[in-house]
């Protein structure tokens, strides 16, 4: 349990961060934390140097700018738990580990680590919200579609720092972030994320589906998503079976992957049951 050796270093600047990067080989950011360290006292990682950014002003905060959440990176999970305004994000953030963890963990770490059974990526494909990276050259916006690319890998590159996530308001739409564990406070075996807006009539207007731990990446249910588009809240319990569609989930300690497909389709079910209501 004891990490080897690195340098450390903490800017105070996001222009020293990115020097900091540049300069130092084989550098990784530090942010909670809670990811990096126990991979690198389980050896599984080992950057030469740890380049601290909690020192760097205006990583952290959520902000409401023209319909949209402006979220900076250090934002942690305890600052974003419970926060009804945030819709799923919110709800997911609630659900993170225990209090410890959401204490120290940020939501830019959790999305630049790019692990698929973790609750915030998913919400983010959902809400299809975007990033924003710093890097030598300036600052580019990445989709959230286009940002997990396989299990921990993204498309933040190794020189760029994650300063802020965006993700729409979601006035007038219902949501639900549902999770199921062996224990709770585990990580998801599998969850859903559900958001959809209801016309007048009651009928579903748009339908937002996302399944965490069912592949490498997050994933969207379009099969589900087309399948109760335009329809009532009857259908729900027939388009939550097409949930699992075109999914190939992993299996491990915890579950087979038919298993977590049989759990997909129920918990499909319950989100969107709760997200309508
Ligand atoms: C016991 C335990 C239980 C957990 N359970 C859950 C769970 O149920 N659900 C869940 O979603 N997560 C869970 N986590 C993970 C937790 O949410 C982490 O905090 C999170 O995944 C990483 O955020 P961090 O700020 O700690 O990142 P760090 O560990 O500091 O960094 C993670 C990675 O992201 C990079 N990075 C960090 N910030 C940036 C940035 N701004 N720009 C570019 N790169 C950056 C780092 O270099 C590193 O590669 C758990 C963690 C622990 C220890």
């Amino acid at each position: 349990m004891i990490p080897p050796e690195f340098e450390y270093v903490a800017p105070n600047t996001l222009d020293e961060a990115l020097q900091a990067l540049r300069t130092n080989e084989d550098a990784k950011i530090l942010a909670g934390g809670h990811s990096l360290l126990p991979l690198m006292k389980l050896r599984m990682a080992a950057p030469a140097t740890l380049v601290d950014i909690r020192k760097v002003p205006g990583l952290r905060g959520v902000q409401r700018e023209n319909g949209q959440w402006k979220i900076g990176a250090l934002t942690r999970h305890a600052d974003l738990q419970g926060n009804a305004d945030l819709g799923p994000l919110g709800k997911a953030a609630a659900l993170i580990a225990d209090q410890q963890v959401r204490n120290r963990g940020t939501i830019g770490g959790a999305l630049v680590h790019g692990d698929p059974a973790s609750d915030l990526p998913t919400v983010l494909v959902v809400c299809e919200g975007t990033v924003t990276v710093a890097g030598d050259g300036g600052t580019r916006e990445i989709a959230a579609g286009d940002l997990f690319e396989d299990y921990l890998t993204t498309s933040v590159g190794e020189g760029e720092v994650l300063t802020e996530v965006r993700v729409p308001d979601f006035d007038g739409w219902g949501s639900s972030y549902l999770k199921f564990t062996r224990r709770a406070e585990d990580w998801a075996m599998v969850a859903v994320c559900a958001l959809v807006k209801r016309a007048g009539d009651g009928s579903f207007e748009d339908v937002r589906i996302g399944l965490t731990n069912m592949g490498s990446t997050p994933l969207r249910a379009t099969a589900a998503e087309d399948a109760l588009r335009g329809k009532g809240a009857d259908a729900i319990a027939a388009a939550a079976e097409q949930a699992a569609e075109g999914t190939d989930p992993p299996g491990d300690l915890n579950a087979s992957p038919d298993y977590k497909r049989h759990l997909t389709r129920v918990l499909t079910r319950r989100a969107l049951e709760e997200a309508a209501a």
